[in-house]
């Protein structure tokens, strides 16, 4: 099957969440099972300087549009997976990240940016570039695409069409002023198409308009067809439930693989269990803690956003303080947060570290080295952290939530005696739900026998990689190209 898969990020060129975790991963998962996927994205510099054997295949002259665009072909990564640039410079060549100005603020021409690269990727599934091959299912991967489904919809031979939620908090809202601009036509703007309670919706297109819609796990599919979780959408997401469905991310273990990661101090397996330690250490010296591998570290990394909880985790630092455990933090957003964060890290320099920004290679690090990794989220469409960490023997504490709903199994009696405890996981959005998850965590860490390390062991043989995700995405497919035919 030919499969071109549009999104607005992808590792190894440039990430900023999950998104680029899939994005990069599930290519290679449908290329290993024989499948014919490419991918195309925004020429972001960051994008263009990490791939390989760049060369301009086509001008681009897209309705709506008076830029300069053109399509530049090449390959990614060490799977050398094709993908397709769009190259516009008035747009792309910026600093920041691909979605926000370095100040932190959206940039103002989102509308035009992605608008423009949803118009590319209909030429390049369309076959208009001259590139002799032609798509049976286009991809498209949160709102920056949500324009694609729309605009393909009534063109006559064109490919199944299947729309990916990643997360439903980020719907790409803009106005009319916006939408007439872009050239879109004026079907589209109605309470069945892009028009969102007046406004402009992109994510909206590609939920309305693509013939199959998931999300990124079976949870999360059912929550946002709920009012609390729903953000104006449920409505839709119900309409749809007929062609709605949750496929659970998977990871990349040879990304995310203690046995071999070369950012870490001491590799190690669930066989060698005991070298995870040194990394304990490593990482205290790293974040500048006493080095002493008996005192419970715990670790948070991600977005430092309402969404991930981070403020309860505040709620409960001071019952962490008090049971003398460590903490670190990697992440940034929120300047609020970040404040607090750092302010804590003064306050208990010998127990709290923080570090503000991204950095990929500590983040394997915190995951090698932490004993337990926090993930109160609010909702989580379907989380990485909590699956790297079980990887890593790293026990999860999580909300009832979403991925994390899905991927982390409580300590409690029966799943303790049939061996399936793999973290700690709790209810309620608030300090006191997380802090009783948070306490049995404590105390089962310093219970006497090797508990802790029979939990962490469990966690470090579940099997979360992308060989069946990818399988459910090609069944996904077939239905999508069956939808076509009735
Ligand atoms: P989201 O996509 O909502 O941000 P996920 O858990 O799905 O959350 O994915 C986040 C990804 O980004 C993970 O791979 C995580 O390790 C990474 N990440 C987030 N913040 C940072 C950071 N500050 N430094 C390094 N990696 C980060």
């Amino acid at each position: 099957m030919k499969i071109l898969l549009s999104t607005s990020e992808a590792t190894p060129l440039i990430k900023t969440g999950g998104l680029a975790d899939v994005a990069g991963s599930l290519p290679v998962a449908l290329r290993s099972l024989g499948h014919d996927c490419r991918i195309i994205l925004p020429a972001y510099p960051e994008a263009i300087e990490n791939s390989d054997g760049l060369e301009k295949v086509a001008e681009l002259a897209l309705p709506g549009h008076n830029q300069d665009a053109r399509l530049l072909s090449g390959t990614a990564g060490p799977h050398k997976t094709p993908i397709y640039l769009v190259d516009a410079p008035r747009l792309f060549d910026r600093p920041g990240n691909p979605y926000l100005s370095p100040e932190g603020f959206n940039w103002p021409d989102n509308a035009d940016r992605f608008g423009l690269f949803c118009r590319a990727a209909v030429h390049v599934t369309m076959d208009r570039c001259g590139l002799a091959w032609k798509p049976d299912i286009l991809h498209a991967n949160d709102w920056q695409t949500g324009l694609i489904a729309p605009l393909l919809q009534k063109t006559p031979n064109r490919p199944a069409t299947i729309f990916t939620i990643h997360n439903l908090a980020y719907q790409g809202l803009f106005d009319w002023h916006d939408f007439e601009r872009l050239q879109l036509p004026e079907e589209l703007w109605s309470m069945q198409g892009v028009e969102f309670y007046d406004q402009f919706s992109f994510i909206k297109g590609g939920i309305a308009y693509s013939d199959q819609v998931n999300t990124v796990s079976p949870t999360y599919a059912e929550e946002v067809k709920t009012l609390t979780y729903g953000a104006g959408l449920d409505g839709l997401l119900n309409y749809r439930s007929d062609d709605f469905c949750g496929i659970l991310n998977g990871i990349d273990y040879q990304i995310w693989d203690p046995e071999q990661d070369p950012f870490i101090t001491s590799k190690y397996t669930a066989d060698r269990f005991e070298s995870k330690l040194l990394n304990k250490l490593a990482l205290q010296r790293e974040f500048g803690l006493p080095e002493n591998d008996s005192i419970q570290l715990f670790g948070y990394i991600g977005r430092l956003v309402d969404q991930k909880g981070v403020d309860l985790i505040l709620q409960v630092l001071p019952g962490i303080m008090d049971s003398g455990a460590q903490i670190v933090f990697l992440g940034s957003g929120n300047s609020d947060l970040e404040r607090s964060l750092l302010k804590l890290s003064n306050k208990y320099h010998t127990r709290v570290g923080v570090r503000i920004g991204y950095d990929e290679e500590l983040s394997h690090r915190i995951e090698a080295g932490a004993d337990c990794f926090l993930m109160p989220s609010r909702f989580e469409p379907c989380g990485l952290n909590q699956m790297y960490s079980l990887r890593y023997g790293t026990v999860p504490i999580v909300r009832n939530t979403g991925g994390l709903a899905d991927t982390v199994i409580d300590v409690g009696a029966a799943s303790l005696s049939n061996g399936s405890a793999t973290g700690f996981v709790f209810d309620q959005p608030d300090g006191e739900s997380l802090w009783r998850a948070v306490e049995r965590a404590i105390e089962f860490y310093h219970r006497p026998d090797v508990a802790w390390q029979i939990l962490a062991m469990t966690g470090m043989q579940q099997d979360f990689s992308w060989e069946a995700s990818a399988k459910h995405y090609m069944a996904l497919y077939e239905s999508a190209l069956q939808c076509m035919t009735v």
